[in-house]
């Protein structure tokens, strides 16, 4: 698959913005440096593979804008060899951001074309990830317990099985909220039955919603 030259200056540029917006955390910064997002983007919208925004792809579903990826990224807090568990693999932009970042990433996507094109880039660039399609809401138990798990569609409510996936200390980071706007929120497991929630900031996803549809 082709980088080149002038889409690895655009990404410096994509990078400098993610730092103004208010990202810090280098490692982050260094992944989506180093991931070409547009090899992720639908052809039509190409041109805009550096502007921080979300794009549709197939499927009817958005590939995340590059300051929200870096946010769930960076509230992971991931470390090498962590056990990550995606759910909404959309483009598989996310899940290549943490596989760059050293993870071990797990992706469930409900749609089974996104699911196989994310699967067909991914291992084109070279990132060994494990693809699953079907709907996340029950997680992948018999693939955990996780350091963290990331939803990337807006969810009304984190699903309790969700949280027990994770491993005391770990970390779930998911947009919580209605249709027009979520919240981001940090779930930190720091016990058996104890988890800390935070919030950082609003954000807008397309919904998580309940089946698989098998359109490829
Ligand atoms: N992480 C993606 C963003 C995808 S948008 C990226 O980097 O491109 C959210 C994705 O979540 C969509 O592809 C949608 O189909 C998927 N999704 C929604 N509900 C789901 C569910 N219950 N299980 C798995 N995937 C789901």
């Amino acid at each position: 698959m082709i980088d080149d030259f002038e889409a690895r200056g655009k990404r410096k540029k994509l990078v400098a913005e993610l730092r103004k917006k208010g990202i810090t955390d280098e490692e982050v910064l260094r992944a989506i440096d180093a991931v070409p997002r547009h090899l992720f983007m639908d052809p039509a919208f190409l041109i805009h593979a550096y502007v921080d925004k979300a794009f549709p792809i197939s499927s009817g579903q958005t590939i995340s804008q590059p300051y929200t990826v870096a946010v769930q990224s960076s509230l992971l807090k991931v470390k090498k060899r962590d056990k990550i568990l995606e759910i909404g693999t959309g483009s598989g932009y996310q899940a290549a951001v943490l596989a760059e970042l050293g993870a071990k990433v797990y992706t469930i996507e409900r749609f089974r074309e996104l699911y196989l094109k994310a699967q067909h880039t991914l291992s084109g660039l070279g990132y060994s990830v494990d693809f699953f399609y079907g709907d996340g809401h029950a997680g992948k138990p018999q693939y955990g317990p996780f350091d963290g798990i990331i939803i990337t569609a807006a969810i009304k409510e984190i699903p309790e099985t969700l949280l027990h996936q994770l491993k005391t200390g770990g970390k779930l980071v998911a947009p919580v909220g209605g249709s027009d706007l979520q919240v981001m929120t940090l779930v930190v497991r720091d016990g058996e039955d104890s988890f800390k929630y935070s919030d950082h900031g609003s954000f807008v996803f397309v919904p998580m919603l309940k089946g698989t549809v098998n359109d490829n």
